[in-house]
This record gives C-alpha cells, structure tokens and sequence, in this order.
C-alpha cells in the first residue's frame, strides 16, 4: 500500500518556470493520477540577471493557472501556492515584497554562486581550474547565509552541487553550522528526489537528526509529469530511517502529513 507520506509532493515546476513546458493543468492531472493527496508548485524565481530564470516569473499568470487548478481539483487534490526562491540573502527587498504575497510555501535554494561562472548545470561556465573542495566549501558558505539570513519554510536540495560535479566534498564544521541554525530556527530540510541518490546525503540527514533536526519537506523537483513523485520510495525510506517528520505548508503554517 501505498504510505501516505508518499501523497505530498511540494516540489513541482510547471511552464510558470523558465525551465518547465508542462501546464499546472497537466501536473494535476498526473498528480491525481498517480494517487497523490497535495502538491505545491515552487515555481523559480531568479533575481541574478546571469540565471536563465531571470524575469521570466509572472505572478499574475501564476495565480491565475493557480486559481483555475484550485477549481477545478477542488476535492481530490490540494494545489499550494508556492516559490522557489534563488539566493534570498543576496535579493532582502524583493524576497521581502515576494514573500508578503499569498504564498503557502516558500522554498530557498543555493543555484548560482557569484563570481564562479553561474549554473552548476553548466560546469562549462564553472571556473574550471578551481578545487572541487573550494566549490563545495563556497557553496555550503553561501547556504549558511542563506539560512541566517532566513524568513523561509524549507531549504532546497542542501547538497546540490552533488548532482553535477563528479566528486563530492561535505565540510563538517559547515554543515554542522547550516544544520543547528536550520534546527534553531524551524526552517525544514527538504528531502528531494530528483536526483539518484536523493539530496541531502544520509550523512547529512544524520548530522540534522544529531543536532535535533526533525521537520522535513518531501519534493520531486519534478519539470515534468512523468517525474512527479519520482524517487519516493527511497525518500520514504530516508524519513522513516531518520524518524523525521514530514509536513506541509499552508498559508506559511506548517501541518503535519499523517
Ligand atoms: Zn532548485
Ligand atoms: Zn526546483
């Protein structure tokens, strides 16, 4: 059967982000489909002029494929409202003004590193005569800040650099940082499934369970239909593994998923 936690999904980009073509409309769909009880949309939103994502976010259309979804699914499915917020530290005034709209989940993540070439995707544009280590210590600086910086309900894919470079590097004494100040101030570790091997790292969820870390988010990051919910069951495992708690957002307040 399957395990009601497996039901959430807030992770999701529809063609409201530069790097999605499929409709709010044809997520639903495969949502219900696929047996799920919530999604969230978290659509990019990206104030570095070098990101492709830049001023490509529309609010108004967004609430608008929003409103129609909420409509139309009405009870068989609850359609969130929600963001994902590259960098927020480095943009205060235009997190503040984006967050004060009627968002139920506002998603942080680290997507670009400045004076580093830009997109992690792209490891052509990464300077490439850096150290892997530098990158990666660079990079967890740059979530530390973020996370201090704060005003967020979950951070995104904590490890993501592992997803395009082919080593990788933790730094304890920063992570041990980023995972006591996300416990400090109730920001939730988003458990994502994009990637084979799930971000974050089993040592990395181990380290937020040391710390007293409990509250996690379940996302796909799904660009596509046939990616929706795609790795939970191994998701699934790392929550019941680590005894996390999973919950949702709406309107900012976290619930619990029974
Ligand atoms: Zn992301
Ligand atoms: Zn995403």
């Amino acid at each position: 059967m399957m395990k009601q936690t497996l039901s959430v999904d807030l992770h999701l980009h529809s063609n409201n982000s530069c790097d999605s073509q499929t409709t709010i409309d044809e997520m639903c769909q495969t949502a219900i489909e696929k047996g799920f009880s919530v999604v969230c949309f978290t659509e990019h939103f990206d104030m570095n002029p070098k990101d492709e994502g830049y001023g490509y976010f529309n609010f108004d259309k967004y609430t608008h494929d929003i409103n129609q979804a909420r409509e139309r699914y009405n009870e068989r499915l609850t359609v969130l409202k929600g963001i994902e917020f590259s960098e927020p530290h480095l943009y205060p005034r235009e997190f503040e003004t984006m967050v004060n709209r009627d968002f139920d989940f506002v998603l942080a993540s680290i997507h670009n590193l400045e004076g580093f070439g830009a997109y992690w995707s792209d490891p052509e544009r990464l300077k490439p005569s850096y150290p892997v280590k530098r990158l990666f210590e660079v990079y967890y600086q740059e979530v530390l800040k973020a996370i201090r910086f704060g005003g967020f309900d979950s951070l995104a894919h904590i490890d993501y650099p592992k997803r395009y470079m082919p080593t990788r590097y933790e730094p304890i004494s920063i992570l041990d940082n980023i995972v006591d100040e996300l416990v400090e101030r109730d920001i939730a570790l988003e458990i994502n499934g994009y990637y084979s091997e799930v971000n974050p790292s089993n040592m990395i969820c181990d380290l937020y369970e040391k710390h007293g870390g409990t509250i996690v988010t379940t996302g796909s990051d799904a660009h596509r239909c046939e990616r929706i919910g795609y790795n939970f069951e191994r998701v699934d495992e790392v929550i019941q593994h680590f005894n996390f708690n999973p919950v949702y957002f709406v309107q900012r307040k976290a619930r619990p998923v029974l």
